[in-house]
């Protein structure tokens, strides 16, 4: 109920009261004039009462007087006697005009009949004194039958005076208790008045506001401090502080959600930079293992509630093999056909394992764990795969984070085609693309970058024998394949000691840094005795044993690194010299020179 309405009623329960209680008054009031008239007729009577038992002796004792002494003094007190014994009936005849009761009415009459009766046996009495009958008017005056009329009379004023008292005491008592009860009700309503008035500004005050305030206070406080988890109870009540209760409650819903959207814009802002962060990575990569690297370290940041793999595709379109993984996904295989994926087929995302409404890759296990690829491209060219699975206890985050995973996606594909572009291009300038070795350039850069302080280098040129004659006798694709197959066993032999070069034309040259010229020997040996024990086929046709003269040089104890390529071309040219098939030093083509 609202505050206003309680105290409207209060309001008018107060003015009723007040009104009932003001009626009580003046009907106790009336209660108290009627009280007093009851006194005042009381007194009345008792005063009539006895005025006519008084006046009635003492016009007899005025008559007594008069006969006895025949004073005119007492005949002239006689007559004002009767004078008063009629304003005495005129006060009877008054009597009859109040509310006496017949009993009273009667013994007033009875009074009136005796004292008339005294009033004539006096009035003859004083007629015969004045008639000289002195004797007859004493006797009369004092004689039984004045005496018998003296006494009704008194006895008649003494039972009107009781009557009257009786009647009189009556209605004095009950005029006084009507006037009490009136009197009691009134106060009864006033203080009830009183009690609610006091009752109604308590339970307004304490009750309907100052505690309610006091609790708000205490809410709107802690929310100014933007603490929203202070619970603002739910006060049904419609009234004023109900409202306020209400529009406390609106403000703290307003404050949770501001702050929930508060929340969700820094996560979004800090995937946003997450995101910005890889991406600037991303193209920083030079390698694709790197990019893996920084692919597997940003997904977990940016999708907490995902685990994932990368995917990257062979030059062939054919297969996807698992360059890096976060998370720990569970049912996606590490490496499969491009034709396993739906994704890879139609060229776009796809979810698979969300209940059962779609095709699942065949590269995924069936599981309740929802999974999304998304294919890598780049400029139409499809590079890679995203894989991406819910964890445990956090579906469907994949929806959530769909618009992001698909941008991240699209990055990563043109840093893995950028990547595989400049892979491309650096291989082109510099490798040999028949053999796949390094080429001139790399190597007058290897041997530029060499140091006196990188200590000791030594240096293989190698040169087939006979070459000419493959292609001479087999055409140029078997001449090419010959060369083919001693770059592989080069590449074999050196391992990871050295680097091969492919030097121009038939002509090779290995680094081997860190080897002195006997060891540089020894390998160039094993080089070329593996080779010539390798018999060669090209389409059906044998090729014969291949051949390689080899020349070995070591800086900087035989000399500098400078003329390194000069003196293991005369080992070579010393060794082609010398019958082909073989490796010759340069420490001994000046042995030989000195013994010369
Ligand atoms: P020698 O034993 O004196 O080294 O004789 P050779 O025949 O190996 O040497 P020569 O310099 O006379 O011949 C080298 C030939 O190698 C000449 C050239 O046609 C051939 N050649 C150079 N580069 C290639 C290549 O890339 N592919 C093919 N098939 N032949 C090449
Ligand atoms: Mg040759
Ligand atoms: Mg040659």
């Amino acid at each position: 109920m609202r505050i206003s309405t309680i105290t409207n009623w209060a309001y008018g329960i107060t003015v009723l009261l007040t009104v009932l209680s003001g009626g009580a008054f003046i009907l106790s009031a009336r209660s108290a004039e009627r009280e007093r008239i009851a006194v005042e007729e009381h007194l009345a009577l008792d005063r009539l009462g006895e005025d006519l038992a008084l006046g009635a002796e003492l016009r007899s004792d005025e008559a007594r007087l008069y006969v006895m002494r025949g004073e005119e003094r007492h005949l002239q007190a006689f007559h004002v006697r009767e004078d008063e014994e009629r304003h005495h009936q005129a006060a009877i005849r008054g009597v009859r005009a109040l509310e006496a009761s017949p009993a009273e009415l009667a013994a007033l009459a009875e009074v009136e009949a005796h004292a008339e009766a005294l009033d004539k046996i006096e009035v003859e009495a004083i007629a015969a004194y004045q008639a000289g009958d002195r004797a007859g008017a004493q006797a009369a005056l004092f004689g039984p039958e004045h005496e018998r009329q003296q006494t009704a009379l008194l006895e008649t004023v003494t039972r009107f005076r009781a009557l009257a008292d009786t009647r009189t005491s009556a209605a004095l008592d009950a005029a006084k208790l009507q006037a009490d009860w009136w009197g009691i009700a009134a106060k009864t309503m006033l203080a009830l008045t009183a009690a609610l008035f006091l009752g109604v500004l308590y339970f307004v005050l304490k009750r309907r506001v100052a505690a309610p305030l006091t609790r708000m206070t205490g809410i709107v406080t802690r929310l100014a401090k933007q603490d929203y988890l202070v619970e603002v109870p739910n006060d049904p009540r419609r009234d004023e502080i109900g409202e306020m209760n209400e529009a406390i409650q609106i403000f703290r819903d307003n404050g949770l959600e501001r702050d929930r959207l508060d929340a969700e814009r820094r996560l979004d802002q800090q995937t946003k930079d997450l995101i910005l962060q890889m991406m600037h990575r991303l193209q920083a990569c030079q390698a694709q293992a790197e990019l893996a690297e920084v692919v597997s370290r940003f997904a977990p940041q940016i999708f907490p509630h995902l685990a994932g793999h990368l995917y990257v595709q062979n030059d062939s379109h054919t297969a996807l093999a698992l360059v890096g993984t976060w998370h720990e996904p569970h049912h996606s295989a590490p490496g499969f056909e491009a034709s396993a994926c739906w994704a890879l087929r139609r060229g776009r995302p796809h979810i698979s394992n969300r209940g059962h409404s779609d095709v699942i890759c065949q590269h995924l296990e069936e599981s309740e764990t929802a999974g999304l690829c998304v294919p890598l491209t780049a400029q139409g060219d499809t590079v890679g795969l995203l894989y991406f699975e819910e964890r445990e206890g956090n579906a469907p985050a994949i929806e959530a984070s769909r618009l992001y995973l698909e941008l991240i996606a699209e990055n990563i594909g043109l840093a893995l085609a950028n990547l595989r572009l400049r892979e491309r291009l650096t291989t082109l300038a510099l490798r040999d693309a028949l053999t796949g070795l390094l080429n001139r350039r790399c190597l007058d850069e290897a041997l530029n970058r060499h140091g006196r302080e990188d200590g000791t280098l030594s240096v293989l040129m190698i040169d087939i024998d006979h070459f000419k004659r493959f292609n001479d006798e087999f055409g140029h694709d078997a001449g090419d394949v010959v060369m083919q197959h001693v770059a592989k066993i080069m590449l074999d032999t050196t391992d990871t000691r050295g680097a091969v070069y492919r030097f121009g034309g038939e002509e090779f040259t290995i680094l081997l840094p860190g080897m002195q010229e006997t060891p540089a020997f020894e390998c160039a040996e094993r080089l070329r005795e593996r080779i010539a024990s390798a018999p060669l086929s090209h389409r059906g046709r044998m090729l014969g044993t291949v051949s390689v003269s080899i020349g070995v040089a070591e800086a900087p104890l035989n000399g500098p690194a400078a003329t390194l390529l000069t003196r293991a071309d005369a080992a070579l040219l010393e060794a082609k010299a010398s019958g082909r098939n073989r490796t010759m030093t340069s420490s001994g083509l000046v042995k030989a020179a000195r013994s010369a």
